[in-house]
């Protein structure tokens, strides 16, 4: 049987310096991490807990910026009034995220740091999967991979990001707050998870015994023209097949910036260079949201069941950018 001890973290130094020791794991909300220890795939001989540490508020920072702590639940930053206000698009990820009895229990922190929902990840009756055990394949490559990547993947491992959040973070230029064994850091959300590449089995850039404290967004000119299109399985609770944060800086009909970020198509939220120089000084016809939809799923390598994905991205491209800058209706569907 294996053995796993608790311990409650006092304050943020007491967390990190339990966090660095061997086999530590933190635990805030605990819904992806306690479903992953009764399956057996995460297996930590300690758990920290940092629930009660003070890292919940959400408040505006004198320069302007929102910093949202890393304990805040998923509902409590969907509903907060300045990302109601400021950051609709990441309200309208996170009520798109899991089931609401999740979401109040779901951190941002946690939600960052989500692992991959590959079927043969979370299925421990399958051998073969590098992410979980290094070296050892990748069952999903020649199997069932409708849920798999199209964007960025490797032949190590074809899995996606689940976090709608993160999605809608990295269209707003967000930064993750973290706290180590060596000081304080910050990286960009964009850039806080990783391409699969040689080492699948780390999701993030998050080093041994780091905390996230909190998330940071910046003013941004994006507030009022943005979208979040999420196209699943199920409209109750499913994870993205393909989502996509759009999020647009408008000069009257003209686009003068644009952030295009898809979900459920890699590793990582993968933001599409190519589709924001699309729309960049354009006004937003057909031809041109066509031409941004094919730009954001330009190398896509789609394998075998996941073939479906590169039409429906770029539909759904096209679609987001429509709805954000008014030119369509929102509905539950591409
Ligand atoms: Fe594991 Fe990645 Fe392959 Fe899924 S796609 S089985 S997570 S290595």
């Amino acid at each position: 049987m294996h053995s796993i001890s608790y311990e409650r973290a006092r304050d943020v130094r007491h967390a990190i310096e339990l966090g660095a020791q061997p086999g530590s794991k933190f635990i805030g909300g605990g819904t992806n991490l306690l479903d992953l220890y009764k399956s057996g795939i995460e297996q930590p001989v300690r758990l920290v807990d940092v629930s009660r540490l003070a890292l919940a508020d959400i408040a505006e920072t004198p320069d302007g910026a929102l910093r949202i702590g890393a304990l805040a639940t998923n509902t409590a930053a969907a509903n907060h009034p300045l990302v109601r206000q400021r950051y609709r698009l990441l309200s309208e990820a996170l009520l798109n995220g899991a089931s609401s009895q999740l979401r109040n229990m779901a951190t941002v922190g946690g939600n960052l740091l989500q692992r991959t929902r590959c079927y043969y990840f979370t299925d421990p009756a399958f051998e073969h999967c590098n992410k979980r055990a290094p070296g050892s394949g990748c069952d999903a490559l020649d199997g069932y991979n409708r849920i798999h990547a199209i964007l960025g993947a490797s032949e190590q491992c074809i899995a996606t990001n689940p976090s709608d959040m993160a999605v809608a973070l990295a269209a707003l230029d967000a930064v993750v707050h973290l706290q180590g064994p060596d000081g304080e850091r910050s990286v960009p959300v964009l850039d806080f998870h990783r391409l699969p590449e040689d080492r699948p089995q780390d999701d993030t850039v998050i080093r041994p015994g780091e905390l996230i404290t909190a998330v940071e967004l910046p003013p941004t000119p994006f507030s009022w023209h943005s979208h979040y299109l999420k196209v699943r399985d199920r409209a109750s609770y499913a994870f993205a097949l393909v989502s996509v944060a759009a999020a647009l800086d408008m000069d009257g009909d003209v686009v003068r910036d644009a952030r295009i970020v898809l979900g459920g198509v890699a590793h990582k939220p993968w933001r599409a260079f190519g589709a924001e120089a699309a729309v960049r000084g354009k006004a937003l016809d057909a031809e041109v949201l066509a031409r941004a939809g094919a730009a954001a799923v330009a190398g896509a390598q789609p394998r075998g069941d996941s073939a479906f994905k590169v039409a429906l991205a770029q539909r759904a491209v096209a679609r987001a950018l429509a709805i954000a800058a008014g030119l369509e209706q929102a509905e539950d569907h591409v």
